[in-house]
């Protein structure tokens, strides 16, 4: 099936990294959001972003400028009537998404292919909310989207080969690389990094070692290239607790279970880079750590 027109629902951090590539790769983005600011702040950092590549010779002036044009953006969901591809990328709540679905179906065309940026909800389990199973997907980007290399794409169990080989043309047209994965819970990805994530909140917790040691012990002795608290602060402390609960949930494991740290700094609206405190306080010049 030919992709020419995308819709993106959520324009927060990874919306709008996924309507740059989109847009980048020559497809025309509609890209929806419930809040005007948040489409504002999207378009803003769109073309900042485009701007680094422009400086970095990476992609021409003329390429940029005729890229931001392909991206439009609405709050009304009608307006994504005429898209091949959906990418929902909203607020990490199934609730919010189901809702997201069932509002949007009455507009789209039958063809369209919609799918989710989720992290870890069931692919299988959102799909049966919708009018069109067979065409429903996980199409999960990693953040930064521009920058990262990686799609997971997930069939839930009703997926047809149509839909996934249409999903993995849109990847290699975006430049990226796929990886499926079966829709168990958090996938691949998440399903391995997030627990890792939580254990390092656990050895905060327990007084094993500082923020600042965690980081560095796991930076230098693995030679990750960022410390796990401090990529936990840059995905978000909530989208963090949310998997882990999908994964205590849906595996039933209690080596799932969310540390009572991260659900405080949750509680406290602490959740990283994006409200400027998480692990680490960003109000500064340089991030100090919290704890
Ligand atoms: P975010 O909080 O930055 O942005 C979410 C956006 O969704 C906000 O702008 C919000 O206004 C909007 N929104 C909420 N309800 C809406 C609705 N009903 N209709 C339209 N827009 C609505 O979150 P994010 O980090 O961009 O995460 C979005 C999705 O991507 C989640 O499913 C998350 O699990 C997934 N994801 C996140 C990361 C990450 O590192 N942050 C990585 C991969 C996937």
């Amino acid at each position: 099936m030919e992709i020419d027109r995308v819709g993106v629902v959520g324009a927060g951090q990874m919306g709008n990294g996924i309507a740059h590539v989109f847009a980048l790769a020559g497809y025309d983005v509609v890209m929806n959001d419930i809040d005007q600011g948040a489409l504002d702040s999207a378009m803003a950092l769109i073309r900042k972003n485009m701007d680094r590549q422009v400086s970095k010779d990476l992609i021409a002036g003329d390429v940029r400028d005729a890229s931001l044009a392909r991206i439009s953006t609405t709050l009304k969901l009608a307006d994504l009537g005429q898209t091949d591809l959906v990418i929902e990328a909203a607020t990490e709540r199934e609730t919010v998404k189901t809702a997201i679905f069932e509002d949007l179906q009455p507009h789209l065309k039958p063809t369209t292919i919609l799918t989710s940026n989720t992290s870890s909800i069931s692919i299988t389990r959102l799909a049966s909310r919708t009018d069109r199973p067979e065409r429903f997907m996980g199409f999960h980007f990693m953040n930064p989207v521009p920058i990262m290399q990686l799609v997971e794409l997930i069939r839930g169990i009703a997926t047809d080969q149509d839909t996934y080989e249409t999903c993995l043309g849109v990847v290699e047209r975006l430049g990226k690389t796929a990886a499926s994965a079966e829709d168990f819970p958090a996938f691949i990805v998440n399903r391995i990094l997030m627990p890792m994530i939580n254990e390092a909140v656990y050895t905060l917790y327990e007084g094993v070692g500082s923020v600042s040691s965690i980081d560095s012990a796991m930076k230098l002795g693995t030679n990750h290239p960022m410390g796990p608290l401090a990529l936990a602060d840059f995905i978000g402390l909530d989208t963090c607790l949310a998997i882990m609960n999908v994964l205590h949930d849906g595996l039933a494991d209690t080596k799932y279970r969310p540390c009572p740290l991260l659900t405080k700094y949750v509680e406290a609206g602490w959740l990283g880079r994006k409200t400027q405190r998480g692990f680490y306080d960003y109000r500064g010049e340089e991030p100090v750590p919290t704890r």
